[in-house]
């Protein structure tokens, strides 16, 4: 698979070693990460809106209600950039100006196209339960005609894409280590804790293998 080209909006100008266009990696974080930031311009100002998605081969899929703004500015077909994060550590520098974070993160150019028809919003649908929760469309009732009806799917194709990568400890000079502070990374990890119960739930069903060990990537 072919990497992403930089084109003037995704060529990264500052700290551009830090910059990346390779593909498996962009999936990679895309895969990892699980919100989405996306800019777009509403009624002349800019705006950013943070939601889910779910990426399918070479298209992020976005999902919500018919009525919202974020749904019917981008499925009108206007530009918009995503972005996603993963905060992987805090770097502690003995400058202030020093300190910096370790960070995967990637944006995303494009412009959006409406997934039509029942069935394709339906696959789309199953495409987005699964990337939350891996073996949970067949444990729960399927979007019904009218709630696919009210809901908007959008297809993203992958055409303009950047990721930037920072790994590592502080690059302050040599001589700025004789300040009193502790310098080094304090890893940082997204994780679930353990589930809880919906008190209304059926005790009949108990929980799975695939709640009680759920962990991101799945
Ligand atoms: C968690 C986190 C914290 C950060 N904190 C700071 C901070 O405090 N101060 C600061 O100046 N910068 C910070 N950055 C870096 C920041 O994202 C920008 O890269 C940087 O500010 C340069 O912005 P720019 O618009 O001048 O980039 P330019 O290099 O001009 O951007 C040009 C193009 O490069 C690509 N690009 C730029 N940044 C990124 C990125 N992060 N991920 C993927 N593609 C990218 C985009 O396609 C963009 O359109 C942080 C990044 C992350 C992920």
């Amino acid at each position: 698979m072919s990497n992403f080209t930089p084109t003037e909006r995704t060529k990264v100008h500052r700290k551009p070693d830090r910059g990346s266009y390779d593909r498996e990696l962009i999936y990679r974080i895309l895969d990892e990460a699980f919100v989405c930031h996306v800019g777009f311009i509403a009624d002349n100002l800019p705006v950013v809106v943070p939601t889910n998605y779910v990426r399918v081969g070479d298209k992020l899929y976005l999902h919500g209600s018919i009525a919202s703004r974020l749904m019917k500015t981008l499925g009108s077909g206007a530009p918009f950039c995503l972005s996603v994060t993963l905060l992987d550590g805090i770097v502690c520098a003995p400058t202030a100006t020093g300190h910096s974070v370790n960070y995967r993160s990637v944006v995303v150019m494009g412009k959006a196209v409406p997934v039509e028809g029942e069935a394709a919003k339906r696959a789309a649908m199953r495409e987005f339960v699964e990337y939350v929760i891996r073996g949970r469309w067949a444990t729960v009732h399927p979007p019904t005609e009218q709630e696919l009806k009210g809901t908007m799917v959008l297809a993203v194709p992958l055409v303009e894409a950047s990721a930037k990568v920072r790994t590592g400890f502080a690059v302050d000079d040599d001589k700025e280590y004789s300040s009193p502070g502790w310098t080094g990374v304090i890893p940082m990890k997204w994780m679930a804790q353990t589930p809880v119960p919906d008190p209304r739930g059926n005790p009949k069903n108990p929980m799975p293998l695939n709640i009680a060990n759920y962990s991101r990537p799945q």
